[in-house]
């Protein structure tokens, strides 16, 4: 996708070697337009795969995952990170590391959204380590749901996330590869 590759250049900001601050257009801020395109994207991608569900972890991959839904005609579901007093008490909880935070975070589903006869498309921002997607994919396993594969907006590929979740033979589509952030430079793939 061009228009966000040209995005990520005019308004990410490189603060390491290793992250990306993508505020202006993923993670504080999003602009309803190109979120939309992404969905319609990934809904591309998907579109023969007989998706019911579209899912993604709080916060970030909401917007992305709404839109992906919209498009494909199916709901959204979002793990949740916090526990309220209404999150309901039979749910599926994984601890997964937080890779921004440096913590370890609880996500769950209730198991009332999930069920064996639906067929996922799950959706995230980012993909760095991995961590937040295996936490996710172990609650789909333990919901003996169907996992039709990921969309991923920015894959890090110099990380080993994206390549451990293909070499589990899940289908992982990523809208920009990053392969670098050296010498104060955003690296595209092409
Ligand atoms: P992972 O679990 O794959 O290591 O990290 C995934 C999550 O961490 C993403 O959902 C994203 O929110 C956050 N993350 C990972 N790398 C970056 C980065 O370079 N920049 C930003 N802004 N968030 C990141």
């Amino acid at each position: 996708m061009e228009r966000l590759k040209q995005q990520i250049r005019e308004h990410g900001k490189i603060l390491s070697d290793k992250v990306l601050k993508l505020d202006a257009l993923l993670n504080h801020q999003v602009e309803p337009s190109l979120i939309m395109e992404m969905g319609q994207e990934f809904a591309r991608r998907f579109q023969g795969d007989n998706i019911t569900k579209v899912i993604t972890v709080e916060s970030s991959g909401i917007p992305v995952a709404f839109a992906t839904a919209c498009h494909l005609g199916v709901p959204m579901v979002f793990a949740k990170r916090k526990k309220t007093l209404t999150t309901d008490e039979d749910c599926y909880m994984e601890r997964v590391p937080s890779f921004t935070k440096g913590i370890v975070t609880d996500i769950m589903v209730s198991k009332s959204f999930l069920s064996p006869q639906d067929r996922l498309l799950f959706i995230d921002d980012i993909i760095a380590n991995g961590d937040a997607a295996r936490g996710l994919i172990r609650i789909i396993e333990r919901a003996e749901s169907q996992l039709a594969g990921m969309g991923i907006v920015v894959e890090k590929s110099f990380q080993k996330g994206a390549q451990t979740i293909r070499e589990q033979g899940i289908r992982l589509e990523s809208l920009v590869n990053i392969t670098g952030l050296t010498d104060g430079i955003i690296h595209f793939d092409s």
